[in-house]
């Protein structure tokens, strides 16, 4: 069974079955150099022209050059390199070239990148200016009326890679026209090849770069189209093939499989049409709407490809949604794939002038033309399961109140924490050190949960509280008296260890004591039972481990969870300061083939998702006959405590990556709890099966 949904086509495509045949057949049968000259070159060659002339025919290339290239990036360096060589060359012949390099402010990163390069390189200087679009994202005809008599070159793309919105080259070719600008122009048509009607030689266009692998041909194969008579020069010298536009031995395997892709276009029985497109993408769109309160299209329907949403969720990041669609199998991605590692804003929708949370908390959900009829609706039904997870891990507004959680809750922050004392049976928690940054967090945890603050309390004095406790609303009673560190007045006396006495607040089945430091700090212990000898005291929470006056109170195992440690990850205990390096193996790491086996050599370990509680409800793990237990790294300090005081069965913990599991791992190692295993790559690599 197929489990993944792959909704990601404009950052790539799957290769279409024919030109995978196709790809095999030049490589089994048809290897030859299309330079020799005997029958098996031939026979290639015959591949290569055919090739061409579909192109030709497809693109309306006239008599302009079509050469086969490693992809659109090369091309785009082919056209930079012999737009601006030219230009230098008219420059020192005397002519007027124009004093500026333009370029659409949405464009890939391949223009302005490569436009800077050959600009430098090729010592021409020219400043670089970016023509503004307006709040669809299509080019400012009025700024590039203004700035193009300047423009010595024009880059521009037919339609957006994140957005898909569609340029008006049209309007761009009569601004040129009607500012009698002589500049070149270079149109990037990668996202438009299958999807958009080109007829290249029609337009004053002088180069346009494409690309395979976003219209189901294979990755490393392209295409560049320069007009009859606009200046080139090669970027490859070497054999002279391409007719000496590009050398070096051609892409056999990719322009084989290339051919096959346009050929399905030319014959037009395997594409879908816009209209059925437009209506796949409405099928997503009200999915989306459904699951997702308050979504927001970034992207004009009307102006853009069919084949692509883009999108937002108020109080949802773009690395949320990333993973409550991973966690389904959806696969999306956040702005453009290029950059999609690095949370950073996208610029396209910047450019687009959207406020930040748009920009930052974007999604990009694009098909190609070969989408079908049964992707899409099982795509609909995981998306209306995303939704489910999102509102059952309180992410998003619901009328059902969510599970109650019960134990240690750490929210962190670069270094800081912040902890909550949960108790589900009595619907109440403590919040301790809380950091101002995490009020929101908090707040809507508490909300969404239906709990009661007993106590907002700090390990130092006068710590910020006010405003959480402002926030908190009807769950806190801010008018309790309590002390400078947010302690409630009246509190029950509790023998410590030493046998000194402590206040304590009941919470459901446990206790909570607070003990006074010499030094002003204050710690809090948690314990089961209405003592609280150093045995019984299952976590202690401080500013710091290392404070004076903690260790006589708490056993070797009990919990230390410090709220300001940036080296600490987790939590730490008195036995693993004792023994720093017990960590540093690789024996906790298992990969797929190792998992299958370990698990049946160990029937009684127990799968550990620490993936987030919505990623873990949207993912509907069926890992044959195994129960999983959701243990989100927010939990992990309060199933160590258990599991560190019950039998040492094997646990192997695993996320999406292996990044956050193995983490994990470190942690328990740490502890002392050996038997602790990661599946390193995680989830992406061994995919323990997701239910349809
Ligand atoms: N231009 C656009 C609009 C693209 O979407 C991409 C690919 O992401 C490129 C250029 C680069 O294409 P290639 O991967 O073939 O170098």
């Amino acid at each position: 069974m197929n489990t993944e949904i792959y909704l990601d086509g404009n950052a790539t495509t799957s290769v279409l079955p024919a030109a995978i045949a196709a790809a095999a057949d030049m490589m089994g049968q048809r290897f030859g150099n299309p330079s020799s000259t005997h029958a098996t070159g031939l026979q290639a060659k015959a591949v290569l022209d055919q090739a061409r002339q579909r192109a030709a025919r497809l693109l309306g290339s006239g008599n302009g050059k079509l050469m086969f290239t490693s992809g659109a990036t090369e091309g785009i360096q082919t056209a930079m390199l012999s737009s601006l060589a030219a230009l230098r060359e008219r420059q020192q012949r005397g002519e007027t070239i124009g004093s500026v390099l333009l370029y659409g402010a949405t464009e890939h990163k391949a223009v302005p990148e490569s436009l800077a390069h050959w600009n430098h390189l090729l010592g021409l200087h020219l400043p670089l200016q970016k023509i503004p679009v307006d709040q669809d994202g299509r080019h400012d005809l009025a700024a590039l009326r203004a700035l193009a008599p300047q423009a010595a070159l024009v880059c521009t793309m037919a339609a957006n890679n994140e957005t898909g919105v569609i340029s008006d080259l049209a309007g761009i070719e009569q601004v040129l026209a009607e500012t009698g600008s002589n500049a070149y122009w270079l149109v990037d048509c990668v996202q438009a090849l299958g999807k958009l009607p080109l007829h290249l030689s029609t337009t004053r266009i002088d180069y346009a770069p494409f690309s395979g692998h976003k219209l189901y041909a294979p990755k490393g194969v392209g295409m560049l189209y320069v007009r009859a008579g606009a200046p080139f020069t090669p970027l490859l010298m070497g054999g002279g093939q391409e007719s000496g536009h590009r050398s070096g031995t051609e892409n056999m395997v990719g322009i084989a499989a290339l051919n096959a892709v346009l050929a399905a276009l030319e014959r037009g029985d395997t594409f879908r049409s816009h209209a059925e497109l437009a209506c796949f993408r409405a099928r997503l769109a009200d999915s989306l709407r459904a699951a997702l309160p308050g979504v927001v299209f970034n992207n004009p329907f009307d102006k853009a490809l069919p084949t692509t949403l883009n999108f937002s969720v108020p109080g949802l990041s773009s690395k949320e949604l990333m993973d409550v669609f991973d966690a389904a199998g959806v696969r999306v991605s956040s702005g453009s794939a290029c950059s999609a590692a690095k949370a950073a804003p996208s610029y396209v929708l910047d450019a687009m002038q959207l406020p930040l949370w748009r920009s930052a908390g974007a999604i990009r959900m694009s098909f190609g033309p070969l989408a079908d009829d049964n992707t899409i609706a099982a795509a609909c039904a995981r998306i209306e399961r995303c939704g489910a997870a999102l509102r059952a891990s309180c992410l998003i507004p619901s009328e059902h109140a969510s599970l109650p959680q019960d134990g240690v809750v750490q929210l962190g922050v670069d270094g800081a924490c912040s902890w909550l004392v949960m108790d589900a049976a009595s619907r109440s928690c403590v919040v301790i050190d809380p950091l101002p940054e995490l009020g929101g967090r908090i707040e809507s945890f508490v909300r969404c949960q239906n709990y009661q603050v007993r106590a907002i309390v700090c390990s130092a004095p006068d710590a910020p509280r006010a405003e959480l406790a402002r926030v908190l609303g009807r769950h806190f009673d801010r008018h309790a008296s309590t002390d400078a560190y947010g302690w409630p007045s009246q509190g029950q006396q509790v023998a410590l260890e030493t046998g000194a006495l402590a206040e304590s607040m009941a919470l459901g089945r446990h206790l909570l004591a607070c003990v006074r430091h010499d030094d002003g700090a204050r710690s809090y212990l948690l314990g089961a039972s209405a003592r609280m000898p150093a045995a019984e005291v299952r976590f202690a929470f401080s500013g710091r481990t290392g404070q004076a006056g903690l260790a006589e109170l708490i056993a070797p195992d009990t919990m230390l969870c410090p709220s300001r440690e940036a080296s600490n990850q987790f939590c730490t205990s008195l036995r693993a300061l004792g023994n720093p390096e017990t960590m540093a193996d690789d024996s906790g790491n298992l990969d797929a083939a190792g998992l299958a086996a370990f698990l049946q050599a160990h029937p009684d370990a127990q799968l550990i998702d620490v993936r987030e509680p919505f990623e873990f409800a949207a993912a509907a793990l069926e890992p044959a006959g195994r129960a999983v237990l959701s243990v989100p790294l927010s939990k992990l300090t309060s199933h160590a405590g258990d599991w560190l005081r019950g039998e040492r069965k094997p646990l192997v913990f695993f996320c999406r990556s292996g990044n956050r599991s193995v983490k994990a791992v470190q942690c328990l190692r740490r502890l002392g709890y050996q038997p602790a295993y990661n599946l390193s790559g995680g989830l992406a690599l061994s995919p323990l099966a997701i239910a349809a």
